[in-house]
């Protein structure tokens, strides 16, 4: 018999690679904060920074915060009654 050019197993266990453990992650250490839009169940992304003179002094800040797709929404809302002071994002924002 001749069994010359065989090719057994190469090594190769196929036991993939590491990866993170199924089911398990670190959970988010702070609650979600969700768009400030009725209805709305989206993570905020935007902090929208405004102030009504009328009922607020000049250097109270109030915020709104608004996920990507009402971050317009809610500027537009604030900005046509000349409320809003500035949109930055979630991230920079330091409170
Ligand atoms: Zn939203």
């Amino acid at each position: 018999m001749d069994t010359s050019g065989g090719t057994p197993g190469r090594g190769d266990d196929g036991a993939g690679r590491p990866g993170p453990a199924p089911g398990a992650g670190p959970g988010s250490p702070e609650p979600e904060v969700l768009c400030s839009r009725r209805g709305c169940r989206a993570p905020a992304t935007w902090v929208l920074v405004w102030n009504n003179p009328r009922i607020h002094t000049v250097d109270r800040r109030k915020t709104w915060v608004a996920c990507d797709e009402h971050r317009d929404y809610l500027a537009d809302f604030l900005g046509v009654r000349g409320f809003l002071l500035e949109t930055v994002p979630f991230a920079e924002f330091g409170g």
